[in-house]
């Protein structure tokens, strides 16, 4: 038998968890541990609350987790209920699936201003997230500026400007919901440093921009370079940056806008004690398609800023780490015998929700090699042994269908659930 243990209970972890299954069947027992009594990380905290589609995945998770190979063990903070050292002695395998639920840092002057957020901390506040629903953006303002030109970037500048009717049929929590529909957002500024040749934003994503009921995207025609240079972009980019095209050849004919402004390096924020612009320098691309500042600087106006610039994997005690990168230390998802790293938290926040599917496969297969046989640990009634010791309030995935059904019920007209959005009424639900 081998027993093996995955901390994260998001995408990385239940494609991790899944592979092992079909590599080791029945002679495997895997437990899912995570600090959250909800199960599915990045699809229930990060996936934007208007696109349930994309959700729709953790129905394939829910399979794996009611196998009898798999088991949820939530509500248990690795490093505080339990440590890696402890883990390791108890499992063969140790496989971290942390994500990368930290803000990548905007290191300019101004940019610990009142009113300068974090995309985690700001998606985390219209998900519910219960380390940042207590939250109080500023969406009123009548200026915002969003950093980054990648998809995170597209998610928030479309939830800011969405209307009440486009919140229908989305998990949005009551309390974002209500600031964002009262809210009277004019003038929102998407920033990229580089081009629209550049942009990481998906086509898809791109197209939804085009068809909000309150606001229009605008892009500046001279930021596009002449049409024939699309022919070097593959097709996917292509697509995308055709609605770049085409938001070039619209007008501003909707209460909100959404102005594109490339080639604009972020320099300082600045404003009477919070965030009242952004300052940014012009800039151009070199020979190796980087964007240099070009040494002019003009404001953004901006009463809000959300840096969307990528993320980092926090670390977590007595396990090796890349300050460079702000993931873990690993080779090919290797960071010490016994000890492994899948997803976001090996190889950084790239990627779509399905790359975790072979990420989790090669992870499970080097486990296979590795560690042929198991070594008769103590695995999960060790850990079991463990927390109960400690009086830890573990959530089993039954537990987690107690709470889950709740916030079905409470759910307003025609949303699929009202998300709890502290972990006391989780615990609460679960225990009826
Ligand atoms: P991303 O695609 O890597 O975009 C990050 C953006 O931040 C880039 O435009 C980057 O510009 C910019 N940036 C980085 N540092 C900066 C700085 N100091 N100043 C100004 N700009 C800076 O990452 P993401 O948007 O966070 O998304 C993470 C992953 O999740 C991606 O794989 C994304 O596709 C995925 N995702 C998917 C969806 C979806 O499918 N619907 C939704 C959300 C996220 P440079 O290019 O110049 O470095």
């Amino acid at each position: 038998m081998h027993h093996i243990a995955i901390i994260g209970s998001g995408p990385a972890g239940y494609y991790t968890a899944e592979a092992c299954q079909q590599l080791f069947g029945d002679s495997v027992h895997v437990d899912i541990i995570d600090r959250s009594p909800a199960p599915f990380g990045l699809i229930r905290n990060g996936v934007a609350p208007d696109h349930q589609t994309i959700k729709g995945v953790s129905h394939r998770y829910e399979a794996i987790a009611l196998s009898d190979t798999v088991r949820f063990c939530g509500h248990v903070s690795v490093g505080q209920d339990v440590t890696i050292p402890e883990l390791l002695d108890m499992y063969d395998a140790v496989v971290l699936a942390t994500g990368a639920p930290s803000d990548a840092s905007l290191d300019i002057p101004g940019a610990d201003l009142p009113g300068v957020i974090g995309s985690a901390a700001f998606v985390g506040w219209y998900n519910g997230h219960p380390d940042h629903a207590g939250l109080t953006p500023d969406v009123d303002g009548k200026a915002i500026a969003v950093i980054g030109n990648g998809n995170v970037a597209l998610d928030v500048a479309r939830i800011l400007a969405k209307s009440a009717r486009e919140f229908e049929g989305s998990d949005i929590v009551a309390h974002a919901r209500e600031a964002l529909t009262h809210a009277q957002p004019r003038r929102i500024t998407i920033v990229g440093r580089r081009g629209p040749h550049q942009v990481t934003m998906t086509n898809k994503e791109l197209g939804e921009l085009g068809k909000l009921d309150r606001a229009s995207p605008l892009v500046s025609p001279a930021d596009l370079p002449p049409i024939e240079e699309d022919a070097v972009l593959d097709p996917s980019h292509r697509k995308s940056v055709a609605h770049l095209r085409e938001f070039a050849l619209s007008r501003a004919t909707k209460p909100i806008t959404i102005e594109f402004d490339f080639f604009a390096i972020p320099v300082a924020v600045e404003g009477n004690g919070k965030a009242e612009r952004l300052i940014v320098e012009r800039s151009t691309l070199d020979a190796d398609g980087h964007g240099v500042g070009t040494g002019e600087r003009y404001a953004i106006p901006a009463d809000l800023v959300v840096s969307c610039i990528g993320y980092r994997t926090p670390p977590i005690a007595d396990v090796p780490y890349d300050e460079g990168l702000g993931r873990f230390a690993n080779q090919d998802g290797l960071i010490a015998p016994g000890l492994y790293c899948v997803g976001w938290a090996r190889r950084g926040p790239t990627g779509t929700i399905g790359t975790n599917k072979p990420d989790g496969f090669m992870i499970a297969e080097r486990i296979a090699a590795d560690i042929p046989q198991g070594a008769g640990k103590a695995g999960r009634a060790g850990l079991d042994r463990l927390l109960s010791d400690r009086g830890v309030d573990v959530v089993t995935f039954h537990d987690w269908q107690k709470i889950d059904q709740v916030e079905i019920d409470r759910a307003r007209n025609g949303a699929p659930r009202e998300k709890f959005v502290d972990v006391d009424s989780m615990i609460a639900a679960k225990n009826g």
